[in-house]
């Protein structure tokens, strides 16, 4: 059985084989307090030598490693069930998949697979940690979100609208869990550089995007692909800081339940709630790429003057 221990508060990760879940397990089980007893989970238990090597001597002391399927009900259950009294006092929802590219190239299946993670996922592991906060009038879940939980992005629309439909289920939840005393609190990084990025560029080169047409594939491929790759370069966080974000939300007496990660959004999200009818999101993102494409590096240091002093404080800073 996994156990607490002592004061230490117990925190759940999903998703800890790479990137950010492993670098949040890694930071907490490591905290020079030993406050922390981390449960580090991932679907498939024989890629736990990074996180292992990562977690070094807290490996069994600090940090657990459990096998947790977020697709499955009996791998949560049966997850859940081993730990000590069912205890945990942070959930940390970070197992996501990322989808990318022309929609009429996508099957309904490999969709589905994208919500079946990203959304029934979080839904699946919060239905079943949620019921024992409540009880004790304590707890914190963490949902590691994104930027395109907020706003929507071209050619990342399925993605997308994962991100937004759990942004959307907590946000309604968050009201009725403020009266148990338990905390919800949303992570929204913009893009990081992990497994993630590598995972969808290397699907993106093997994609032959049957049923979209020659201009659809161009502009995907010529167009946005570089442009993105632009913007991971200019923007891009690394999965520490986003591990450093998440310790200050769950440290915060009264974590924020929006909490952006990278101060270069901020101009973003407040454009698209300065015009409700989303007129000038849709246009000015349509402009960004399609007539501005080239001077997507002169864009980008706009938008770093943009992010005064002012939007700054609105985010999470690692620091
Ligand atoms: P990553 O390195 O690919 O990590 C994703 C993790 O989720 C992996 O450990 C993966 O396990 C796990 N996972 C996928 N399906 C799962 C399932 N059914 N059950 C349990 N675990 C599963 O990517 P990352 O960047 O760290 O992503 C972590 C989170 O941050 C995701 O929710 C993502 O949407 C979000 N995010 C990422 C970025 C970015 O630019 N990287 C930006 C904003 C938000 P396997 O190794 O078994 O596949």
């Amino acid at each position: 059985m996994a156990s607490g221990g002592g004061e230490q508060k117990v925190v759940l990760i999903t998703g800890c084989s790479s990137g950010i879940g492993l670098r949040i397990a890694v930071l907490l089980a490591r905290d020079e307090h030993k406050r922390y007893h981390v449960i580090a989970t991932m679907r498939n238990l024989k890629k736990k030598d990074q996180l292992v090597e990562a977690a070094g001597d807290a490996y069994g002391k600090t940090l657990t490693l459990l096998a947790l399927d977020v697709c499955s009900d009996d791998s949560v259950r049966q997850c859940i069930d081993s730990v000590k009294d069912r205890h945990i006092d942070v959930l940390v929802n970070n197992a996501g998949v990322g989808l990318l590219g022309p929609v009429e190239s996508i099957s309904m299946d490999e969709m589905k697979k994208v919500f079946e993670t990203n959304f029934f996922g979080t839904v699946r592991m919060i239905k079943e940690v949620m019921p024992d906060m409540k009880k004790r009038r304590d707890g914190h879940i963490i949902v590691m979100s994104s930027v395109m939980g907020l706003q929507g992005v071209v050619f990342n629309d399925v993605y997308t609208a994962s991100k937004f439909a759990i942004e959307g289920f907590c946000e309604s939840m968050a009201v009725q869990l403020l009266k148990f005393n338990v905390k919800l609190s949303m992570i929204e990084p913009g893009p990081v550089h992990t497994e993630f990025e590598t995972k969808m560029m290397e699907e993106v080169a093997k994609m032959e995007y049957p049923g979209a047409d020659a201009d659809t594939v161009r502009y995907f491929k010529d167009v946005y692909i570089p442009s993105s790759i632009d913007i991971f370069e200019a923007l891009g966080q690394r999965p520490d800081d986003i591990a450093k974000c998440t310790k200050k939300v769950i440290e915060s007496s009264r974590p924020r339940f929006r909490n952006l990660t990278n101060n270069l959004y901020t101009p973003i999200v407040a454009m698209k709630y300065a015009d409700e009818t989303g007129g000038l999101s849709v246009h000015t993102f349509y402009n960004l790429l399609f007539n501005f494409g080239s001077l997507m590096h002169i864009t980008m240091s706009i938008l770093k003057c943009l992010t005064c002093n002012c939007l700054r404080r609105r985010t999470i800073s690692p620091d």
